[in-house]
């Protein structure tokens, strides 16, 4: 990767894209699939391969937008999981999703993504963007680039975002995660165990198929807490993790903890040259701290979004066309998602998920879907999540024992 030096023109670019993670890379795939010609600078204050604090769960939906810019590759010979398992107190259900899951270590997918986007025509370089200022031909960068359209993908903490008066700032979660030698009673599945503190709380043990387990914990942050609050700290993480998944920090390495800005209600991109996608557009679902694949399709979008109007000539219509696409794909499903975070607050909604999960392969399906992709809550769904809170929310004989496998 090539060092940046400062210099004294500015250096023009077509698109310019802070932060090469799964959206940046995504955007710089997104722009060049739409416009090969484009001259495209990917910019990143680390190197790559490069770690990143992530549960490495890689859903369907993100090889299905990944496949579209010719990069559905970045999961190869890593082995495809069937099987999840959620868990509260004595209430679980396991079953096999409707379609696998992978998990890949970040240092190992993000590198992929980042060949890709170069294999098509993206310039790479290092260099962490400490600035930048409107200008008459477009946005400069750090005083020396001039980017006519620029997206910002520079994660949780984004200085574009910052830039842009923090648009979809709003409730966090913190989270750690560590490598761990896979038990054989894990093998083979994705393992979720909630908890009982700040909502949404849970614990998770994915097993990547080579022997380790990526294993962690999160919850939400309370930004409002009393000073008598304790917060979220490391070893109330590490203490949260051992409790629900007994044995699954032993021989953990690797921890790292990072911030998770979770989406809300309403999804906002101002209008102008600068686009926001993935984290840095505040988009982590707020059910399950999934980000991997809003990263990946809101990356995309702004790519083939910058790649439509720089061809027009009208980089300034970019925000605006990003705002229409990014709500058309995602508008209604992040409502329902934050309706559904907002419910799953309280334990016994949670337990009633497990339950309706358990009862109807729809409702497993659709609380998948929901929590990885683009979901919505279903009528059906609905209508199991109602029935199980009418059951009540303590066990009884006939929803005990509680491991369940969903039925037709
Ligand atoms: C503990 C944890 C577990 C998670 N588990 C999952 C999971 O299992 N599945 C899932 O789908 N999601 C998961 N997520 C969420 C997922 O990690 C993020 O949603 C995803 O990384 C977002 O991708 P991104 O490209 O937007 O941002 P990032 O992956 O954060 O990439 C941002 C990039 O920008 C660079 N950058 C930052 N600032 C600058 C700057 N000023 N100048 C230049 N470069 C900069 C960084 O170096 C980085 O490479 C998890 C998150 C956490 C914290």
């Amino acid at each position: 990767m090539a060092r940046d030096e400062p210099g004294r023109d500015p250096e023009a670019w077509d698109l310019v894209v802070v932060g090469a993670g799964p959206a940046g890379a995504a955007a710089a795939l997104g722009a060049l699939a739409a416009e090969p010609g484009l001259r495209v600078l990917l910019l990143d204050r680390a190197d790559f391969p490069r770690d990143k604090c992530c549960g490495d769960g890689i859903a369907p939906h993100v090889l299905d937008v990944l496949r579209t810019v010719g990069a559905g590759h970045v999961v190869d010979g890593w082995t495809p999981l069937e099987q999840l398992e959620l868990s509260r107190e004595d209430r679980s259900v396991t079953g096999r999703m409707a379609r696998p899951v992978w998990v890949v270590p970040r240092e190992v997918f993000d590198a992929r993504l980042v060949e890709a986007a170069v294999a098509a025509g993206a310039v790479l370089r290092r260099h962490r963007v400490r600035t930048l200022a409107a200008h008459a031909g477009g946005t400069l960068v750090d005083d020396h680039l001039l980017a006519r359209v620029l997206v910002g993908a520079d994660g949780a903490h984004s200085v574009v975002r910052t830039h842009l008066g923090e648009p979809n700032a709003g409730r966090r979660a913190l989270a750690l995660r560590g490598y761990a030698p896979t038990p054989d009673s894990r093998r083979g599945r994705q393992v979720i165990r909630y908890g009982d503190r700040r909502q949404p709380s849970y614990a998770w043990a994915f097993d990547r198929g080579d022997g380790l387990s990526n294993v962690g914990y999160g919850e939400f942050v309370d930004d409002h807490a009393g000073p008598d609050d304790e917060g979220v700290t490391r070893a109330i993480l590490l203490e949260q993790l051992e409790r629900l998944l007994p044995g699954s920090t032993e021989g953990g390495t690797q921890w790292r903890a990072h911030h998770l800005p979770l989406s809300g209600w309403r999804w906002d991109q101002p209008d102008g040259a600068v686009l926001l996608a993935g984290d840095a557009a505040g988009l982590i679902n707020p059910m399950t701290g999934e980000g991997i694949y809003y990263a990946v399709a809101t990356g995309v979008l702004a790519g083939r979004t910058a790649a439509r109007v720089l061809a027009a000539d009208e980089p300034e219509q970019a925000g605006r066309a990003h705002r229409a696409a990014v709500r058309s794909l995602l508008g209604r499903h992040l409502h329902h998602t934050w309706l559904a975070s907002r419910l799953t607050r309280r334990p016994e909604v949670v337990d009633a998920g497990i339950g309706a999960a358990g009862r109807s392969r729809h409702a497993f399906d659709a609380l998948v879907e929901l929590g990885l992709g683009d979901g919505r809550i279903t009528p059906r769904l609905a209508a199991g999540l109602a029935t199980e809170l009418v059951r009540g929310t303590r066990p009884t004989s006939s929803t005990r024992p509680t491991t369940r496998t969903p039925r037709r």
